[in-house]
């Protein structure tokens, strides 16, 4: 099966970045969104980046134009029924994705096939959503996406060889760096990075270093470009706290516990950049 048009579910600041990385890379891309405003929102936001790339000589203006001929928005999920791909990008929330999938797998042509950009929800349970789990895969692309080498690629427990293969084909072909794991909590990208960065808050917590501090060891020793904290603030203290918690319940392991002083701070809507305080202040 050759992939040539794919439909991006969820127009939000995962979902922009791989319609752009999809439609710069030449195949047809369709983004779509519960409404109207969301999906221009995504498409404005793939002109910017497009322009900043113009004023910063990476690209012509018909370079330009040459991806934004390969990219339409929609709201209507029914546009998906001719795609070859589907890569999901909405809300990290278990029901609402199987929901999704479960529309998809009854409209979309049967050599379809469906991928979940989830962060931490087990391919094998959005899998179970369809009819068919062999060609079900997660594809998770780092943020920002234009930016990020890598894409993860999520075998499910019953993902064939044949969909994995395509998949890691496709990566290469937007540019990206696949790398294969199995599915399990976390995949691999969360499972080592949140426990860093709720150990990092921990060591905080007891007093073992200021939040500078404990960034500069991991910078400078470590060559870390960002500290776990200033990470944290970065992601979102509640997404952090979520994943711990999906790591924790995933693997009844009480090693997986979140720091109470992230649930401290979530509980005081102290989310990091977001909210303008995490453990450290932004202006604006
Ligand atoms: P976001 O909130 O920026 O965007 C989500 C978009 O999905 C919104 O525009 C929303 O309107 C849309 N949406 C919600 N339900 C929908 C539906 N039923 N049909 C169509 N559109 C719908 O979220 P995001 O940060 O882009 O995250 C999307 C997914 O990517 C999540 O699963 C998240 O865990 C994962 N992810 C996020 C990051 C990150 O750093 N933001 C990194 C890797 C993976």
């Amino acid at each position: 099966m050759t992939v040539k048009k794919i439909g991006v579910i969820g127009a939000g600041q995962m979902g922009h970045g791989i319609a752009l990385v999809a439609a710069q890379a030449g195949f047809t891309v369709v983004l779509q969104d519960i409404k109207d405003e969301f999906v221009k929102k995504g498409i404005g936001k793939i002109d910017k980046f497009l322009n900043k790339s113009i004023e910063k000589g990476r690209m012509t203006e018909a370079d330009k134009k040459k991806i934004m001929v390969n990219l339409s928005g929609t709201t209507k999920l029914a546009d998906m029924k001719d795609a070859d791909l589907v890569i999901e990008a909405i809300f990290e929330n278990v029901q609402v994705k199987k929901e999704l999938f479960k529309q998809l797998d009854a409209l979309c042509k049967k050599e379809c096939i469906l991928a979940s950009n989830t962060s931490t929800i087990p391919i094998t349970d959005l899998a179970s959503a369809t009819s068919r789990p062999e060609q079900f895969i997660g594809m998770h692309f780092m943020n920002p996406v234009p930016l990020m080498k890598l894409v993860e690629v999520i075998r499910g427990l019953r993902t064939d060889d044949a969909t994995t293969r395509i998949i890691y084909d496709l990566s290469e072909k937007m540019g990206k760096i696949p790398v294969e794991v199995n599915d399990g909590p976390g995949f691999v990208s969360n499972r080592l990075l949140m426990p860093m960065i709720n150990e990092a808050i921990y060591c905080y917590m007891e007093g073992i270093g200021t939040p500078e501090n404990i960034d500069n060891v991991m910078k400078l020793g470590m060559n870390h470009p960002m500290g776990p904290l200033a990470l944290a603030d970065l992601i979102g203290l509640d997404v952090v706290l979520n994943i711990m918690q999906v790591l924790y319940e995933g693997f009844n392991d009480s090693k997986y516990r979140p720091c109470p002083l992230l649930k401290k701070m979530v509980q005081a809507g102290h989310l990091g950049r977001k909210t303008g305080k995490g453990f450290y202040e932004y202006d604006g």
